[in-house]
């Protein structure tokens, strides 16, 4: 069955999130299940302590935020860093931002300093919300680049005025001095008085600058417009399994990455759903929190299945709430799903494939369809805004998927991002004639319109759905005193249900200097090591370090991933 494409509001992501009361009753059918709000619904809970704000509250207080920015001198042109954990604060940042028509720029909490310079640089941030615990980071970014800064008046803390309050009591003296200098979000927005929002008509204006390496290279910002959000939200509130009025959705992915900033941190708010958030995946947590709030939904990464189904601990909480769970931003095979959905009756699965670049969902399988028919692993069927194509990267025609071929997916529709932001030629390098994406992932499609993803043909590494840019790992290497030469690829790990970069290097000394396995080994860990000091947690050289004598290079001098994919294949056969 197609479904038909829903009504594409031209407006703004706050104007449609929270529309005025007279453009509501006069457009109501189109929006998809935009029930009432119960006022007393909580929207968003913390699933730690528990505190919650409801719909009205998310409204007025982002109103207020709005306000509070204008007054600190902070217009609807600048754009402004997110850097923390999802929190009710980060919440309230995020759509007092959106209020103001300013653009968000939200960063991974787990960057080191240097990679946080370079989105805040790289963006042209002008102010930030930081998470008090990851201030230092930030200040030290800042620290790295005299030429760069941001001043402390607009530089906002994602805490209550009580979690103030405490750092001032019990934190050490830095944490006390910085408790002084920065204004806390809830003082932002109680010190401004009025709730306002400011923007308007703007729906082609970037909303959000999230951070991907898309096809090669360091990350680049990609130009999320409101209507790519907007139009995205009403997709998928008609295209999949939709989240409902009723759901409890549990969202522990990162709102920093699009994935969740979609669809656990807009989409709920268009069905008035409760989203229950957590930090970040952790097994405990996470069970104690579908117990206590009766969790029905959670998007997840195939990893947090594999913790699960090994967890002794989730015999002893009461999970019977959860009904589905969607997984996505990284492959899940169909084993993972079988070895789940047999430890996990009650619970189905499901899965959606998409990118930065596509807001991310561009594929979706519903979990009706995936069940009993041999669809398990599929990333499922073109959402109905989006329109795709499988293409022959040498030849640039559309391959023929009825006899099995296997070609490039190339996407259009109106969630495709404006491009690289400050980037023509990134931009350029990914946009096809007639505005068709490249997305880099290698698929093929079966006679019932079906896509699996089988190849990578761009240059990205994931790890646990967190981006590894390989050219990123390699320069850093390049830069250690005893390494000639690096290539880095991703192994895949069936244990773990995740890829792990692996880096092959050529050591400056020659393959001679280590005759021994035990001297090999020791350099190498030395290697690891050093790369784990410099980098965010998820980039650590987990697939390991191996010594070779040369990197192969096509003529033009481009490293040859291929021929490392298939080296590492080997080796770990070897094993
Ligand atoms: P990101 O921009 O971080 O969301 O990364 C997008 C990339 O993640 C895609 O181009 C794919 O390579 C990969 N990806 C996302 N979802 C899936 C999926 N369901 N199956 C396989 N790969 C996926």
């Amino acid at each position: 069955s197609t479904i038909s494409p829903p009504h594409l509001p031209r407006m703004s992501v706050y104007h449609y999130l929270f529309p005025f009361k007279k453009y509501k009753s006069k457009h109501r059918s189109r929006f998809l299940y935009y029930p009432d709000p119960n006022l007393e619904k909580p929207s968003f809970i913390d699933g730690i302590t528990g505190r919650f704000v409801t719909r009205a509250q998310v409204e007025e207080q982002s109103k207020m935020l709005a306000t509070g920015l204008k007054i600190k001198g902070i217009e609807r042109t600048e754009i402004g860093c997110i850097f923390g954990m999802n929190s009710l604060e980060w919440i309230n940042a995020c759509f007092g931002m959106q209020a103001l028509g300013a653009v968000v720029s939200p960063a991974n909490y787990a960057y080191t300093p240097d990679e946080l310079l370079h989105q805040l640089r790289d963006s042209t941030s002008s102010f930030a919300f930081v998470q008090p615990a990851l201030l230092p980071t930030f200040l030290k970014a800042l620290e790295l680049d005299p030429n760069y800064s941001i001043p402390d008046n607009r530089i906002f803390l994602l805490c209550t005025k009580e979690e103030k309050e405490d750092f001032k009591e019990k934190g050490s003296e830095a944490e006390k001095g910085w408790m002084d200098r920065f204004l806390c979000t809830e003082e932002l927005w109680e010190k401004s008085g009025t709730p306002k929002r400011f923007q308007d008509g703007m729906e082609e204006r970037t909303a959000y600058l999230c951070y991907s390496s898309g096809t090669t290279g360091r990350g680049k910002g990609v130009e999320t417009s409101h209507h790519n959000m907007t139009s995205q939200v009403q997709a998928l509130n008609c295209s999949y399994e939709p989240i409902k009025y009723k759901d409890v959705i549990l969202a522990m992915l990162p709102f920093s990455h699009i994935y969740g900033l979609t669809v656990t941190l807009h989409q709920p708010l268009t069905v008035n759903g409760t989203v229950v958030i957590l930090p970040r995946f952790e097994e405990m947590n996470f069970l104690k929190a579908v117990e206590r709030f009766k969790v029905t939904w959670a998007l997840v990464v195939p990893p947090m299945l594999i913790a699960l189904l090994n967890s002794p601990n989730v015999a002893k909480f009461d999970i019977s709430s959860i009904r589905g769970f969607m997984s996505g931003a990284a492959p899940l095979s169909s084993d993972l799903i079988q070895a789940f959905e047999k430890k996990f009756p009650h619970i189905k699965m499901t899965q959606g494939y998409g990118l930065t670049e596509t807001t991310p969902v561009s594929h979706v399988m519903n979990l009706e369809e995936a069940r009993g028919k041999g669809r398990n692993g599929k990333i499922g069927r073109v959402i109905p805004t989006y329109q795709a194509r499988l293409v022959d990267q040498e030849t640039g025609k559309d391959v023929e998927p009825s006899k099995g071929e296997r070609g490039e997916l190339w996407l259009r529709g109106p969630s495709v991002m404006k491009g690289y932001w400050r980037n023509a030629q990134a931009t350029q390098e990914v946009f096809a004639e007639g505005g068709w994406f490249k997305t880099g992932d290698v698929a093929m499609r079966d006679e019932d319109g079906y896509f699996s993803i089988v190849d990578r043909v761009k240059e990205l590494i994931k790890y646990k759905g967190f981006q590894v840019p390989p050219a990123e790992l390699e320069a850093l290497l390049i830069t250690h005193p005893e390494i000639a030469d690096v290539g880095v690829i991703g192994i895949h790990s069936k244990e773990q249900a995740t890829e792990l970069p692996r880096a092959y290097i050529v050591p400056k000394s020659g393959m001679s200097a280590f005759p021994t396995p035990q001297s090999k080994l020791e350099f190498t860990n030395k290697v690891q090591e050093w790369v784990s000091g410099k980098v965010a947690n998820h980039k650590r050289l987990r697939g390991g370090v191996i010594l070779v004598d040369i990197i192969p290079k096509s003529p033009s001098g481009k490293i040859l991933r291929k021929d490392l994919r298939a080296r590492a294949v080997k080796e770990e056969e070897d094993k």
